[in-house]
Order: C-alpha cells, then sequence, then structure tokens
C-alpha cells in the first residue's frame, strides 16, 4: 500500500479564494499589491494547507483585513493545528517503518508543539514546514526504493530538532504606515530603487562634475536607469505617465520632476562618497563622455504580464498549455528585442 499524505488543496484554487477574501475585506483596495506567486517565492507557501496560508497572507500583509471577525481567526489556525497533527500522524504511521517510529515519535512531537506555539503567536511556519516535508520526501522514496530509512533520519532529525528547539523570537506586530497613494489619479505608491531618467538635461559645472566623478552616463533620448541612494526616498505611482514624490519632514508628498530628481541624486550621491566640486574654473563644456552602457531594463514575466499584457499571474495560470507556451514565447520575443534596443 502506497501511504498518501493528507490532501492539500490546489494553491491556484487557493489564491482564488484568498482574493475573493481580500477584494471583500478590503473592497477599496487592489488586489495587485499582493504578491500572489503560487511557486513558493511570495508568502504563499504551495505545499500548506488553506488554512496555514490565509495566515501567511495576514502575517505578510498586517496592515490589511484578512478574517471576518477575531473568530474566524482562531478558527483558521485550530484548523491548521489539526491539519499539522494529521500530517505528522500520516508521516509517523506511513511513511516511517516500524522499527523507527520510537525514535522518530518524539521528534515529530516537537515538531507540532513548536508549530502551535508559531500559529498562537503569528510567527511564520514556512521553514519548519519545509524541513519536515523533505525528511517526508527522503522516506518514501526510501521506502519505495528498499533502503533503510535509519540513515536519513539521523540526519534529518538534528535539523527538525534545530529547528523546533529555538522558535524565533515573536516580532512585535508593528504595523506598516498606512498604504499611500498618488494624490492625482489614487493609484498605489511604491518605493524606488531606481529611477528612469532621459536626456537632455542641463547640468551645471558641480553637477557634471560628479557625474563624472561617479562614472554615470551622459543622458541621451533613450531611457537611463539611475540609481537612487538610500539616503534618498522617491515614491512612484502607478499611472501609464507615473508622477513621482519626495515627502516633507512631516510626511507630505511633494511632487518632483525625474529632471530635478536626477540632479538631487548627484548631489546626494557625491555626498555620500564624498566627492567634493572642482575648481570653478573646469569647463562644463567639451569633456570627453565616459561612454558606459546602461543596464538592460527587463521586466520579469510576472511585471511583464501585469504591465504589457494587462493580465495578473493567475489568470496566465488558468489558460492551456498551448496558450501558456505563446505567452512566455512573446515574452522572451519582447525580452530579447529590448536588450538589442538598448545596446543597439
Ligand atoms: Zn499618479
Amino acid at each position: 500500500m502506497s501511504p498518501s499524505p493528507p490532501r492539500v488543496l490546489p494553491l491556484v484554487l487557493q489564491v482564488e479564494h484568498l482574493r475573493r477574501i481580500f477584494s471583500k475585506l478590503n473592497p477599496d483596495l487592489d488586489p495587485q499589491r499582493i504578491d500572489w506567486d503560487i511557486t513558493g517565492k511570495g508568502p504563499l507557501d504551495p505545499t500548506a494547507p488553506y488554512s496555514e496560508n490565509h495566515q501567511n497572507m495576514e502575517n505578510a500583509y498586517p496592515q490589511y483585513k484578512w478574517f471576518e471577525t477575531s473568530k474566524d481567526r482562531a478558527e483558521t489556525k485550530e484548523q491548521a493545528i489539526e491539519e499539522y497533527a494529521d500530517f505528522l500522524d500520516y508521516l509517523l504511521g506511513l511513511a516511517v517503518i516500524p522499527e523507527a517510529r520510537e525514535e522518530m515519535k518524539p521528534v515529530l512531537e516537537k515538531a507540532l508543539s513548536d508549530y502551535k506555539y508559531r500559529t498562537e503567536r503569528d510567527i511564520e511556519k514556512t521553514t519548519l514546514r519545509k524541513t519536515v516535508k523533505k525528511l517526508e520526501e527522503q522516506l518514501l522514496e526510501a521506502k519505495r526504493t528498499g533502503k533503510t530509512q535509519t540513515e536519513i533520519i539521523k540526519k534529518e532529525i538534528p535539523k527538525i530538532k534545530k529547528e523546533t528547539e529555538r522558535p524565533k523570537i515573536p516580532k512585535p506586530r508593528l504595523l506598516p504606515p498606512p498604504p499611500e497613494t498618488c494624490p492625482i489619479e489614487g493609484t498605489h505608491l511604491s518605493l524606488l530603487t531606481r529611477i528612469p531618467v532621459k536626456g537632455p538635461v542641463r547640468l551645471t559645472e558641480e553637477e557634471e562634475s560628479f557625474r563624472q566623478a561617479m562614472h554615470l552616463p551622459t543622458l541621451t533620448e533613450e531611457i537611463t536607469w539611475i540609481d537612487v541612494p538610500p539616503t534618498l526616498k522617491v515614491w512612484v505611482c502607478e499611472a501609464p505617465t507615473p508622477h513621482y514624490f519626495e515627502r516633507s519632514a512631516d510626511g507630505r508628498l511633494i511632487q518632483r520632476t525625474q529632471e530635478y530628481l536626477y540632479k538631487k541624486i548627484l548631489r546626494e550621491a557625491a555626498k555620500l562618497r564624498k566627492i567634493t566640486a572642482p575648481l570653478p574654473t573646469l569647463p562644463s563644456i567639451g569633456l570627453p563622455p565616459t561612454h558606459r552602457p546602461t543596464p538592460p531594463v527587463v521586466l520579469s514575466f510576472q511585471r511583464w504580464l501585469r504591465q504589457i499584457k494587462n493580465m495578473y499571474f493567475t489568470e496566465y495560470a488558468k489558460l492551456s498549455e498551448e496558450g501558456r507556451k505563446n505567452m512566455r514565447d512573446e515574452y522572451e520575443k519582447w525580452v530579447s528585442n529590448n536588450i538589442r534596443g538598448l545596446f543597439k
């Protein structure tokens, strides 16, 4: 008899349900600001049941409403603990050979009590789940091929012990500042690490010397991406022609042009790198341009879907296999055209 683990609802369906809950409880917010990644790179864990992923989302985005009532939240947590207990039961009873069960039992009990501890305190459980899941996979593989499980157990038990013995100190549930929107058209604002700028921009002598000292490219009519130094904070909205903002000391948004920000970045970066202005006699024209290729501007597949195809990843996931392939081909073509365009 082949052991079959308790079934987990496919993540695509979990996401559908979670999106519905998010939209119902946060009707004014755009679900697009949530990371719905289903490959395990975001807060959603493809190996976890719905009850756990529901909590994962709340832990990742505590500023939004994820449960209708506190009773709902408590019940979801209880359910997650029960489901994890079921999973460990199955693991001990079916995946572990009888001779090894004595040794495994206390370890899995520890895993369960750690799971409970984390659930009650809203601490992530993904690492614990992955460690135990890896053990399960190895045990099943050994069972299938008739190999001994003893060595696997010897190797994996310390990992689970380590994972469960030092529960992380719960993070205080400090709420991040409320989500901000563009005062012009109301789309979501996000913090930028680079800003796109286009030439021509007239620089002062001092600014030009900073630019050269930092080996930044001269601006052309093509877009150049300039890193925002860590001491500056620049926000951008999601409008087709985005608006850029800084914040005043009292938190108000101040709109800035890209040219303004470019100049400010030059000064700020020079300050950070302790580059001082040269003697004022330095000519500002006729300087040899420092030419460096700009880094390629490549959107990730998911961003490309959103920005170019106006499609959510979950919608893409629902396409036929052929439809998905066509979409990926189109994306690859777009990327290679884009890169070629940049270096031409
Ligand atoms: Zn805007």
